[in-house]
């Protein structure tokens, strides 16, 4: 399956949240779901039922899509949460926490997670000194996340970490944005992620 490629604001009007995938235009009053709430298409606004399927679809749907994922890859990281100990919801939303962009963006040094994937895909990031373009790469505590030395003198990396030294990261994460790296000092929690997901719902769909 390619991944999506149409305006991203109809996936948060499909989700009827914001899933924050246009950077600061999303915090701004430009906001399209700020403006136009109603689902995308000739029947969005109208007030259908929906079901208990429907609900445990539309989650999974909200979920990765916030990650920008695609929908095999998202089978497979519910496996590896389902294989794990502990909660399989708690685990797969701590495992794509654990994604490389996703940890640029919660750096800071993103304004989106597409955005973060592109610096990622892009070369511009280390992990523990070697480089990663891999946006999948999974982290691990203690792993160290850095700029690439050669690309935090362009302007774009000068900007990326004012903006990094401004931006508060979660607790497993130690930032520091005027040395262009990060430590993870320990893995996610499900209480560390500051989004409202109810992976219940997906563990739920995927059991059937
Ligand atoms: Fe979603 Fe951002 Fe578009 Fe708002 S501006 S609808 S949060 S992508």
């Amino acid at each position: 399956m390619a991944r999506y490629t149409g305006p991203v604001c109809r996936l948060c009007r499909r989700e009827g949240t914001k899933l924050f995938l246009k950077g600061d235009r999303c915090t701004s009053g430009k906001c399209a779901l700020d403006r136009r709430s109603a689902a995308p298409g000739q029947h969005g606004a109208a007030n259908k039922k929906v079901r208990e399927y429907g609900m445990q679809l539309r989650e999974k749907q909200k979920t990765r899509r916030y990650y920008g994922v695609l929908e095999r890859q998202f089978v497979n990281y519910f496996e590896e949460a389902d294989r794990k100990e502990g909660m399989t919801g708690e685990n797969l939303i701590c495992l794509l926490e654990r994604r490389l962009d996703n940890v640029v963006y919660r750096m800071g040094f993103a304004s989106s997670h597409k955005e973060a994937r592109q610096l990622v895909l892009h070369g511009h990031f280390t992990v523990n000194g070697k480089k990663v373009n891999i946006p999948s790469f999974i982290v691990k505590a203690g792993d160290e996340i850095a700029v690439k030395e050669s690309s935090r003198s362009s302007a774009k990396f000068k900007d990326l970490a004012e903006a990094a030294a401004t931006h508060t990261a979660p607790k497993w994460l130690d930032v520091k944005a005027d040395a262009f790296c990060a430590k993870v000092v320990s893995l996610p929690a499900r209480e560390d992620v500051d989004f409202d997901f109810n992976e219940q719902l997906i563990v739920e769909l995927y059991s059937k």
